[in-house]
C-alpha cells in the first residue's frame, strides 16, 4: 500500500497503543481527543492532497528504492526539483491548514539520516546505511508518518552531555546487549509525535569522544514499551474543549501540537540503529538535519503567513477600510515579507548538490539565511496583521455571547462593520487572526518560527561558518589593489 488516504492514515493512528497524558490525565482515545484531534487532520492532509489528481506532481514522487509511487514526505530528494517541490509543497499544506503539519520532521530526518550513515560506513565499515535503507523502504512502502526527534531536554546549557548533574538530561545508552541498546532520557518540543507511526532519535549536537553513550541514533514504534508522551500546552487550548466550539476556536480543523517524550529504559533492536557512538558523525547529522528543517520553513510559514495575510485583507474589507492607502501598504509590506521567504527557501533548493550517497541537500548557507529570516519576519507579519485587525481581535465577547438570547442581539448589532458582512463572519476572521497570532496556531506560526529548526544563534554560528569572509577579503584586496 504505497499511498494510504486520509482515513486509512486515521485508522493506522486508531491500532497504535500510545502513552498518552495531558492536564493531568491518560488519554485513552487519542485519536478522538478534541484538542489533538485537529492536529492530526494537519497530518491526514499530507495523505488527502496526494490523493488528488492536481496536486499529483508536488505530492507524490517515484521512490528511487523501490520504483514506487511515493507521498513526498517519504523521499528522499534525487535532485534539485524534488527540493524545489518539497517547498512547494509544504507551502501548499500550510494554505490548506493554517497551522503545523508536522510530517515534514521526518521528511528532513529521512534526508540527513541517508547520507549521514553512508559516510560513516564508509569511514568504519559499518553498516548502518543498509539498515537505513531498509527501515525507508519500510516507511515508503507503508505511507508511514515519522517524527524526527532532535532536541534534548539540555539541563545546563553551560555542561556536555556526560558531564550534567543528572546524565539522562541527554538522550543515552545505558546498556548495551548483543541484540540491541537500551536507552533513557527524553526528548523536548516533540512536535506530532501521538500522529506519528515511528519516531526517529538522532543527536541534538556535535559530541565528543566522552559522550559516546550519547551519540545513538534509531527509529522505533511510537506505542514501544517505555515511552511516555506528555502533551505541551497552547494558548487558548481548552477553548477547543468548549461544548460547539467553533467561531472562538478561529481555526476548527486544523492545528498542531508539541510534546514531552520520555524513553524510560526503552529498547530499541539492532537492526534500528543508525549511529551509536561514532561522535565525530553527530555534528554532520545535526547540521543536516537542520539545514533540510530550516528549507522547510521557507515553505511551511510562507504558507500559514498566506492565510495570515488573506485574514488581514479580510478584516479589512469588514471594516471598510479596504480602501485605505495606509491598509494596502501594508498588505503590500506583509507579502513582500512572505515572498522573501519563499525566495529563500526556493534559492537554497536551487543551489542544492548530491552528497555521496546521491540524494541532495541544500545550500547550508542559504538555508541558514532562510531560518533567520524566519526568525523576523513572521513576527513583522503578525505585527502588521494585528495593526490591521485592530483591537477588537482581543476584545470581543464570545460566541457564547454572540449566540445568547438576552445579550446576542448588542453583539450583533455594535460590531458589526460594513453592512454588506454579517457580524459573525467578521468574528471569524478576526478569531483566525487570534489563532494565528496569539493562540494555538501562534506556536507554530510564531515561536516556532523563532526556535523551531534552531534558535537564531544556531543559524548564526552556521552563517560564520559557511559565509566564507577569507574570500570576500580576496576580493577586497583584488579591487583595492592591497600585495
Ligand atoms: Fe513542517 Fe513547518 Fe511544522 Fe516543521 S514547523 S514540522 S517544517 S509544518
Ligand atoms: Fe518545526
Amino acid at each position: 500500500m504505497p499511498l494510504m488516504t486520509g482515513e486509512q492514515y486515521v485508522e493506522s493512528l486508531r491500532k497504535l497503543n500510545l502513552n498518552v497524558y495531558m492536564f493531568g490525565e491518560k488519554i485513552e482515545n487519542v485519536v478522538d481527543h478534541p484538542t489533538i484531534r485537529p492536529s492530526l487532520n494537519s497530518v491526514k492532509m499530507t495523505y488527502d492532497l496526494a490523493q488528488m489528481s492536481e496536486y499529483e506532481d508536488l505530492m507524490t514522487t517515484i521512490s528511487n528504492l523501490t520504483g514506487e509511487k511515493i507521498n513526498r514526505f517519504t523521499n528522499l530528494h534525487q535532485n534539485t526539483d524534488d527540493l524545489i517541490k518539497k517547498v512547494k509543497m509544504l507551502r501548499l499544506c500550510g494554505q490548506k491548514t493554517a497551522a503545523c503539519f508536522q510530517r515534514c520532521v521526518g521528511m528532513d530526518a529521512f534526508n540527513a539520516e541517508y547520507s549521514t550513515t553512508f559516510e560513516i560506513d564508509k569511514t568504519y565499515g559499518t553498516s548502518y546505511h543498509q539498515r537505513f535503507k531498509e527501515f525507508i523502504k519500510f516507511v515508503q512502502e507503508n505511507d508511514l508518518t515519522v517524527d524526527g526527534a532532535m532536541t534534548d531536554p539540555k539541563g545546563d546549557r553551560g555542561l556536555s552531555p556526560s558531564k550534567q548533574a543528572d546524565p539522562d538530561l541527554y538522550l543515552h545508552v545505558v546498556e548495551r546487549r548483543d541484540d540491541g541498546v537500551i536507552v533513557r532520557g527524553a526528548k523536548a518540543h516533540q512536535t506530532g509525535i501521538t500522529n506519528s507511526h515511528e519516531v526517529l532519535v538522532m543527536p541534538t549536537m556535535a559530541m565528543r569522544p566522552e559522550d559516546k553513550d550519547y551519540a545513538i541514533s534509531f527509529s522505533i514504534p511510537t506505542d514501544t514499551k517505555g515511552i511516555t508522551i506528555i502533551m505541551g500546552r497552547q494558548s487558548c487550548d481548552t477553548r477547543k474543549m468548549e461544548e460547539g466550539a467553533d467561531i472562538d476556536v478561529g481555526n476548527k480543523n486544523f492545528g498542531g501540537h508539541e510534546a514531552l517524550v520520555v524513553f524510560d529504559d526503552v529498547f530499541v533492536p539492532n537492526e534500528r540503529i543508525f549511529l551509536n557512538g561514532e561522535t565525530e558523525y553527530a555534528g554532520m547529522l545535526v547540521e543536516r538535519f537542520a539545514g533540510y528543517h530550516r528549507q522547510s520553513y521557507g515553505g511551511c510559514k510562507v504558507g500559514v503567513g498566506d492565510v495570515l495575510i488573506g485574514a488581514a485583507a479580510l478584516a479589512a474589507e469588514y471594516n471598510g477600510a479596504a480602501k485605505a492607502t495606509h491598509i494596502k501598504d501594508k498588505l503590500i509590506e506583509m507579502t513582500h515579507l512572505n515572498e522573501t521567504l519563499y525566495a529563500c527557501g526556493i534559492a537554497c533548493s536551487a543551489e542544492g548538490h548530491e552528497t555521496e550517497s546521491g540524494n541532495y541537500i541544500i545550500d547550508l548557507l542559504l538555508a541558514n539565511v532562510c531560518k533567520q529570516n524566519v526568525t523576523r519576519f513572521p513576527y513583522e507579519i503578525a505585527r502588521l496583521a494585528e495593526d490591521i485587525a485592530g483591537g477588537l481581535m482581543v476584545t470581543m465577547p464570545s460566541e457564547k455571547d454572540f449566540r445568547s438570547k438576552e445579550v446576542g442581539h448588542y453583539v450583533e448589532k455594535y460590531l458589526v462593520g460594513v453592512s454588506s458582512v454579517s457580524t459573525e463572519n467578521r468574528m471569524r476572521v478576526l478569531r483566525l487572526i487570534e489563532n494565528i497570532t496569539l493562540g494555538t496556531a501562534a506556536v507554530g506560526y510564531r515561536t516556532e518560527s523563532m526556535h523551531g529548526a534552531g534558535s537564531p544563534q544556531a543559524q548564526r554560528i552556521m552563517i560564520a561558518r559557511q559565509g566564507n569572509l577569507p574570500h570576500k577579503k580576496k576580493l577586497a584586496k583584488a579591487i583595492a589593489r592591497i600585495k
